[in-house]
């Protein structure tokens, strides 16, 4: 039996907030069979508890961001789930003592650490994927994501800035995920931003915490960190990484292939609700064996 998975015991970590710059504590702590992936918001008595579904997430402006049933919200999920889908964990609870998670260093490479330095524990329970039947898409504009039927897990993903220093990278790659691995092809790709926004968000009380330690800047021509890029084409692996995040709020690895052109954190989220609200596009399966299981990034061999 393919088994959900946690982590096998609680790992702290210090960070700054993206949104108001103040530092927040984060602690992992392993959960039983059927959790999912919940966070915690300490900082409020009683604490409150945000489980991460497709139909919770919202303002999608700047980052993703889940409420729960009474209004708690917690901001800036997705590179943790980002990196809790590479890694093929299925319950955690996640402690945080702000309504935002910290934002690292722009990637999920240290959220990886992290889970991986604790290491992964296999639940006596199936572990249940999302497995695509029949093609879905959404659009915006000229933007549109689709999923389609794929005996494995495919990213084939397009962006289109027309900046000089985006254009010139790659800005479209199949990814796929049986020769690939997300750890070391995605995960430690940086957010990216212009220097303009962060001047303008700043000014207005936004993105506090945003800095060059976070994120790759760029100014009207060029990216302006003096250690360059971690990757030649890390502006569309981001995106891809932020898709890969996004989509696992459903709480499920996707057999199955993504088609994106231009997406964000707000497409990427109607996509995944169209998905779950038409029964008729997927089914939930299980696998008894390894030898069965049609995706590699959520192997045993490569989460320990
Ligand atoms: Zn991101």
């Amino acid at each position: 039996m393919i088994k959900q998975r946690t982590i096998k015991q609680s790992v702290q970590e210090t960070g700054i907030g993206l949104h108001k710059g103040d530092k927040v504590t984060m602690t992992l702590r392993p959960a039983p069979a059927n959790t999912g992936i919940v966070f915690r918001r300490v900082d409020l008595e009683p604490h409150a508890d945000i489980p991460a579904r497709a139909e919770a997430v919202g303002d999608t402006m700047l980052c993703t961001c889940i409420t729960n049933a009474d209004g708690v919200s917690i901001s800036t999920v997705e590179h943790l789930a980002s990196a809790l889908a590479g890694l093929g964990i299925d319950n955690i609870i996640v402690e945080v003592d702000s309504d935002e998670l910290p934002i690292m260093d722009g990637s999920a490479s240290p959220f990886i650490f992290l889970l991986q330095s604790v290491g992964i524990e296999e639940l006596n329970a199936p572990k249940q994927f999302i497995k695509i039947k029949k093609s879905i898409k959404v659009k915006d504009g000229d933007k549109w994501a689709e999923l389609r039927p794929h005996d494995g897990f495919r990213v084939d993903f397009r962006i289109d800035f027309d900046h000089p220093a985006i254009s010139q990278t790659r800005q479209h790659m199949v990814l796929d995920f049986d020769s690939s691995s997300y750890v070391d092809e995605v995960s430690r790709a940086r957010t990216f931003g212009f220097m303009k926004d962060l001047e303008y968000m700043n000014a207005n009380n936004l993105a506090l915490g945003g800095s060059m330690a976070n994120a790759v800047a760029l100014d009207e021509y060029r990216v302006l960190n003096p250690e360059g890029l971690r990757y030649s084409d890390e502006f569309l692996k981001h995106k891809i990484l932020d898709a890969i995040g996004d989509l696992y709020l459903g709480g499920h690895s996707i057999i199955g292939e993504l088609v994106a052109y231009k997406t964000g954190h707000g497409l990427n989220n109607k996509l995944l609700n169209a998905l779950l609200q038409n029964q008729a596009c997927w089914e939930f399966v299980s696998y008894d064996n390894s030898e069965e299981l049609p995706i590699r990034f959520a192997s045993p061999i490569l989460a320990n």
